[in-house]
Formats: C-alpha cells, structure tokens, sequence
C-alpha cells in the first residue's frame, strides 16, 4: 500500500511519514502541490493525506485538479482549518475524509486503515457497457459469457476499468500491474492489450478498449455510471 503525503511543515510530514512505516505502509512526502501532482503523475497511490494550506496553492485546488484529471484516489485531509465550512469543502470537492490539527496518530491511522478498506471493497464489481468483472472472484463476462483471461490480462483489464474514461498511460499500467516503473516493459502493455481485444472486444459489435494516441489506452461504453 502506497501513502503519499502531501504536507509542507516538515515536522508534521515526518511524524506521519515515521508511524505509517511502523504501520507497513509505503510512503512518499510532496512538499508542494506542484511536487505532489508530479507524483501522482509518476505513480499510483492508495491513498493521499493532504494538507490544505500548501506553499503554492490550496490543497483544495489540487484536489480539483485531481479528481478532474481523473484520479479517484481515496483523499484524506489533514488541516489546521477545522472549521465547518472548510470541511464540507474538502468533502464537496471529492475527498474522502477530514482530520483537523491538531490531530493525535492513532486517530490518524485508524482513518487511513477505514479509507484503505473502504478503497478496496468499493469495487468488487466493475461493469463498462455489457463487460462485467467479478474481482473477487477473478471472473470475467461480456453479454453473460464467460471469458477466459490469464491473471495479468485480468489485471490490466481491471486496471482499465476502475479509471473507465480516462485514458491510462502505458507506463501507469505497468506500474500498476507489473509494479515497477522499468520502461522497457511498456510494449508489453501494447501485446496485452492485443490480446484482451481478441477476447473482450473482438467477438462483439460494441468496441470498448480504445487506442488514445500518444497517451495510452481506455475504455468505455454504455455502462453502469461510474461511481
Ligand atoms: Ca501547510
């Protein structure tokens, strides 16, 4: 699990950075929004702790930015603005949860953990147009038939389908899927592709996995919202 955290007061950025490795998690700290989007960029992460007043800019903002740019990562935001109404800003503008400083840790990784959870049971189903994926189960259908695909083409389809609509770089697949940021794997994602086309798209009329040139790849159709 990777936690970024996106904090400019060095003490409170170490404190929460010390106990979330105690607590086995994988950590990044952003300095500054600017920072922060070019991680968020660079990698995928399970979860972003966020503070609000950033050096250059509110961590508002980047919170737009972010879900506008499609990242539905779990947001949760860590500020000294406590009040009421920054709250139901932070919450209107897509994120997750909402702990004031002060704050105490274990307050702070009990929240983490519940977003966490909440991130991984959110979608066990994943549908775009008649396509269905059971990702408990590892199951795939398109029109009720059942596909047969190996686990990593299971992956790259789900990869695809949590981000349905918004076109998903190679190497953000690879990073996901394979877990390495090793470039030279990023044709692989192209043979994969190919191969779920043949099985997922090719038999059907519909065509839900597109080509986004010179960005990656993405899929969509007529299905269930997103939620
Ligand atoms: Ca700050």
């Amino acid at each position: 699990m990777r936690i970024l955290i996106v904090e400019d007061e060095r003490a409170i950025a170490e404190l929460v950075a010390r106990g979330l490795k105690e607590a086995g998690y994988h950590v990044e700290v952003a300095d500054s929004g600017a920072e922060a989007l070019k991680r968020v960029e660079a990698a995928e992460h399970d979860l972003l702790i966020l503070d609000l007043m950033l050096p250059d800019g509110s961590g508002l903002e980047l919170l737009e930015k972010l879900r506008l740019g499609g990242t539905d990562v779990p947001v949760l935001i860590l500020s000294a603005l406590g009040a009421v109404d920054d709250r139901v800003q932070g919450l209107e503008r897509g994120a997750d949860d909402y702990l004031g400083k002060p704050f105490c840790f274990p307050e702070l990784l009990a929240r983490v953990r519940a977003l966490l959870r909440r991130g991984q049971s959110l979608a066990e189903r994943l549908q775009v147009a008649d396509l269905v994926l059971d990702c408990t189960r590892r199951k795939a259908t398109r029109a009720g038939e059942p596909i047969d695909l190996a686990p990593k083409e299971f992956s790259v389809l789900e990869f695809l389908m949590r981000h349905r609509g918004h076109p998903m770089s190679r190497t953000k697949i690879v990073q996901h899927v394979w877990g390495t940021s090793y470039d030279g794997l990023t044709n692989v994602v192209d043979v994969y592709i190919r191969l779920l086309r043949s099985k997922v798209d090719q038999p059907w009329p519909e065509k839900l996995i597109r080509t986004v040139r010179k960005v990656g790849y993405v899929i969509e159709g007529e299905g269930a919202p997103r939620r």
